[in-house]
């Protein structure tokens, strides 16, 4: 097993070219994996959230001067150092998010691809001869509020386009994962060079949150996060005086599959294996994850056996281990996040219990070899019909699996009943009237029919949002992805001739 705990945390920051982060009293943050603790970091205050915002709109404005080709090449700059750090910056999204190093080393180069994939889509093509682009006026400085199980990625759906755009950000990441940004910060500082300034992070829980939401001169709020930290966000902004631009809010979700009875033994078959993928996917930690799987009444015996079997194959394999095992599985499966966590999911089960359900599986697991780290196997929740348990997030490996009567409308209902059912629907079905009455219903920001990973890739290249309460504001990572960080109503759409030769100061 490679080091863990404060010593591997001080080898990341050492190869990093920076300092492990450090202080006292502080916020300890301790490891999923293992319960180890890996750093006490002192804590933000209003007051430090006013000093650094005041740095940083010193900086931006150096920076908003410079042609939209000069900061793209800075970010370049950085999307290649970020490519450079995968192995590190990968390391402490596994120590410190629990997720395996596989997808500790995926979400590094998703974040330098998100970089590169911004400028791209901030192009517009050559017309007659004409270098073409849409100037608009950054908002000045945006507050970035980040969750815990995408610790970098979604991050940069946030800072790379903020930052084209002439932005700079302040960004709070999540209290479980502060030193995967605090790693990015100082990879950040040396490719950004004169511009290091454009970034700073601060350190601290919801309060931290709150301050950062509340200051007058943060100008925007991109974050991402639970419907109550929306709420939350949402009532702060209230209280301002200034703030005039939409928040840019991705909340959490509650995402379901209709399963149809029109489909054949072996599509069945697969469909099951590819939902499995998203049921699984960081045991459950994930905003796309499915939760609720609505099926047909006829199949409802056959699916739910056929599920079971799979998930107790997957449990007897052994392939639920410590992801600092550098074993992993194909799910990505590994502990969850935190005791809390793990008490959501043991309370969730109870209450299926109590509306009438069974649980099969669901059981803690290694509690010996990790007695402060919290793996359990996947759990099934095999419900009659729809009830109040449904309508929560709970955030951890859950299946809840409903049979319903009746043709695709009557499923699509129940699909989206709940009102954080914003984010993905899926259905598996070979009808295509099905299918298209599906496209027609779906409430959610996305919808996939027959996907090969259920709801958990939805549609990307598309941007992402949800509708509901899983989302307000633009939508990230989307083909014109300056608009969410600039200002409404102050656009100018410049041609220039490229072969004038623009020489002459
Ligand atoms: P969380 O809501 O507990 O915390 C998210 C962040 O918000 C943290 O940094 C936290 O400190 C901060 N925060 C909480 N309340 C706040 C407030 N009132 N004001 C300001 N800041 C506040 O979420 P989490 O447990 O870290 O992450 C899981 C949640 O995030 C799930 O609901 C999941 O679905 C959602 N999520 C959504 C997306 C998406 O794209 N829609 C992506 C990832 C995660």
């Amino acid at each position: 097993m490679p080091s863990t705990g404060k010593a591997a945390v001080t080898e990341i920051f050492n190869a990093l070219g920076g300092t492990a982060p450090g202080g006292s009293p502080g916020l300890a943050v301790t490891s999923p994996a293992d319960g180890a603790q890996l750093a006490q970091l002192s804590q933000d205050s209003a007051a430090t959230v006013r000093e650094k915002i005041t740095g940083l709109k010193q900086t931006q404005k150096n920076f908003h001067i410079l042609k939209r080709a000069q900061r793209a090449a800075f970010l370049e700059g950085l999307s290649a150092a970020v490519r450079q750090q995968r192995e590190q910056l990968g390391r402490l999204i596994t120590l410190e998010g629990g997720k395996t190093a596989r997808e500790g080393l995926q979400e590094a180069d998703s974040s330098a691809d998100v970089i590169l994939k911004t400028i791209k889509d901030a192009e517009l093509p050559e017309f007659g001869g004409m270098l073409r682009c849409k100037e608009r006026a950054p908002v000045g400085v945006v507050g970035l509020i980040t969750s815990f199980n995408f610790p970098l990625v979604v991050a940069n759906w946030t800072l790379a386009p903020a930052l084209l755009a002439g932005n700079a950000v302040l960004w709070k990441p999540s209290e479980k994962t502060p030193l995967t940004a605090l790693g990015y910060k100082a990879v950040f500082d040396k490719a950004m060079g004169p511009y290091a300034g454009l970034l700073q992070v601060v350190v601290g829980g919801r309060e931290v949150g709150e301050a950062l939401v509340a200051d007058e001169e943060v100008d925007l709020i991109s974050a991402t996060g639970s419907v109550a930290m929306g709420e939350g966000i949402k009532a702060t902004l209230l209280r301002k005086k200034n703030y005039s631009c939409k928040p840019i809010l991705e909340l959490g979700g509650n995402n379901g599959v209709i399963l149809s009875d029109k489909i054949s033994p072996s599509h069945l078959e697969w469909s099951l294996h590819a939902l499995l993928n998203s049921f699984l996917g960081t045991s459950g930690q994930r905003c796309t994850n499915t939760r609720r799987l609505i099926v047909h009444a006829s199949l409802y015996a056959q699916a739910a056996a056929m599920l079971q079997q799979k998930l107790e194959e997957f449990v007897a394999s052994g392939a639920i281990t410590s992801p600092l095992s550098g074993a992993g599985n194909d799910y990505g499966y590994g502990p969850l996040v935190d005791r809390d966590a793990y008490e959501r999911f043991e309370r969730a089960k109870r209450q299926v219990v109590s509306e009438g359900g069974k649980i099969a599986l669901g059981r803690r697991l290694l509690e010996g070899e990790y007695p402060d780290a919290y793996y359990v196997e996947p759990a099934l929740a095999l419900l009659p019909a729809q009830t109040k348990i449904m309508h929560e997030e709970t955030f951890a490996p859950l299946l809840f699996v409903v049979p319903y009567e009746g043709d695709i409308e009557q499923a699509v209902a129940l699909l989206n009943a709940p009102a954080n059912a914003g984010l993905v629907g899926g259905l598996y079905t070979q009808s295509q009237k099905e299918a298209d009455a599906f496209a027609r219903l779906n409430q959610a920001g996305h919808g996939v029919i027959n996907s090969p990973k259920g709801t958990g890739t939805p549609a990307f290249g598309m941007g992402f949002g949800g509708n509901k309460d899983s989302g307000e504001g633009e939508i990230l990572n989307s083909a014109d992805p300056l608009r969410a960080f600039t200002r409404d109503g102050q656009v100018s759409r410049i041609a220039q001739n490229k072969d004038i030769v623009m020489d002459r100061d």
